[in-house]
C-alpha cells in the first residue's frame, strides 16, 4: 500500500476540540452557549443513532442541545408550527430536522420554512444560492468536511483537476460548488456520465459520492491522486449473517495507486458531525454579533 491515510478521525477530533476551546468565549460575549435544536420526526433506527450522536457531541463541545421528538404520526403543519417556533427562539442559533421525514411531508417544504441564518445543515436554497455566488452562508456539513480534509492534505488547490462522482444537493452539488471556489478544474460526474473511468482517470482530486459500494476501481485512479471516499455501504461481511461498511472505492485496489485516500469507516464519517457543530458556532456568533477570526476555525 503506497497511498497515505487521511485520518478523519482525528482531524473531525481536533475539529470538535477547536470548536469546543472556542465556546467559552462566545458564553462570555453573549451571556449564552450557541444551541442546536435537532428535530426528530418517527421511529426510524438510524435517524435514532444519528441524533444521539449529534445531542453528545454538542454538549461535549460545551453548547446547549435542544432535542424536540414528535411522533411517526405528526402532521406536517405541527413540524412546520415547531420549525418557526425554534425560528423565533433566541437560545436556538442552528436548527437540523433530521432527514429523512415521514411520508407525507414535505421536505423541501420544511427546510425552506428553517431560518437561512440557522440552517447549519445547509439545505436551504438560499445557502445553497449563496455558495453559488460566494457569499457567507451554511454549506453542508459533509463537502465542507471534505474540503477541510483535502486542505489540510493539499493546502492550495488551485488548478488541480477535481472529479466529483454524484451530483446530489448535499454531497456531489456543494462538493462541486467548494472545489470551483477553490479554482479547481471541475468535473461533476453522475450516472448518465460516459466513460467514467476515463473521466476519473484526469482528476488529481476524485470525490465519490454515489453510494455503491467498491464501485471506482484502482485502475480509475491516476497515481498520485487524493480520493475522497464518502460513500457508506453495507454489504455482507466475512462471517455469516455479519455486515460491514465499505466506501465507494476499492479502497485496497486505489490505496496500491493513490497519493491519499480516506478510509471507511473513519474518514469522511466522523468530519459530519465536528462541521456541524463547527457551522453552529458560526451562526451563534453571526446571530449575536460576535466577531470571529475568519481563520478561527
Ligand atoms: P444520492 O443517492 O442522492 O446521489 C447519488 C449520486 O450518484 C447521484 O447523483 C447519481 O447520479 C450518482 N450515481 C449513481 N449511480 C452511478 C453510477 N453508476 N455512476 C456514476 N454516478 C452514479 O446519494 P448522496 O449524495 O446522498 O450520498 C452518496 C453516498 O454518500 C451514499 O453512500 C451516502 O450514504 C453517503 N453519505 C455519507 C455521508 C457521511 O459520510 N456523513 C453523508 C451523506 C451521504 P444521478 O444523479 O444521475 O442519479
Amino acid at each position: 500500500m503506497s497511498a497515505d491515510i487521511i485520518d478523519g478521525k482525528a482531524f473531525a477530533a481536533n475539529l470538535r476540540s477547536r470548536v469546543a476551546d472556542l465556546v467559552p468565549a462566545f458564553r462570555a460575549a453573549a451571556g449564552r452557549a450557541p444551541g442546536l435544536a435537532v428535530v426528530l420526526v418517527g421511529e426510524d433506527p438510524a435517524s435514532q443513532v444519528y441524533v444521539r450522536s449529534k445531542h453528545k457531541a454538542t454538549i461535549e463541545a460545551g453548547m446547549e442541545s435542544f432535542e424536540h421528538r414528535l411522533p411517526e404520526t405528526a402532521t406536517q403543519d405541527e413540524l412546520l408550527a415547531l420549525v418557526r417556533q425554534l425560528n423565533a427562539d433566541d437560545s436556538v442559533d442552528g436548527i437540523l430536522v433530521q432527514l429523512p421525514l415521514p411520508n407525507g411531508i414535505d421536505e423541501n417544504l420544511v427546510i425552506s420554512t428553517i431560518d437561512p441564518d440557522k440552517d447549519v445543515d445547509g439545505f436551504h436554497v438560499t445557502n445553497a444560492g449563496r455558495l453559488a455566488v460566494g457569499q457567507h452562508g451554511y454549506v453542508p456539513c459533509t463537502p465542507l468536511g471534505c474540503l477541510m480534509l483535502l486542505r489540510d492534505r493539499l493546502g492550495n488547490l488551485s488548478g488541480l483537476d477535481a472529479v466529483v462522482i454524484g451530483r446530489s444537493n448535499i454531497v456531489g452539488k456543494p462538493m462541486a460548488q467548494l472545489l470551483l471556489a477553490e479554482s479547481c478544474t471541475v468535473t461533476i460526474a453522475h450516472s448518465r456520465t460516459k466513460d467514467l473511468p476515463a473521466v476519473v482517470r484526469r482528476a488529481d482530486i476524485v470525490v465519490a459520492a454515489v453510494g455503491r459500494a467498491e464501485m471506482v476501481k484502482a485502475d480509475w485512479i491516476k497515481p498520485g491522486a487524493t480520493v475522497i471516499d464518502v460513500g457508506i455501504n453495507r454489504v455482507p461481511g466475512a462471517e455469516p449473517g455479519k455486515t460491514k461498511l465499505v466506501g465507494d472505492v476499492d479502497y485496497a485496489g486505489a490505496a496500491e495507486i493513490a497519493g491519499a485516500i480516506t478510509p471507511v469507516p473513519g474518514g469522511v464519517g466522523p468530519m459530519t458531525i465536528a462541521v456541524l457543530l463547527r457551522n453552529t458556532l458560526v451562526a451563534a456568533h453571526h446571530r449575536a454579533g460576535v466577531a470571529l477570526a475568519a481563520d478561527a476555525i
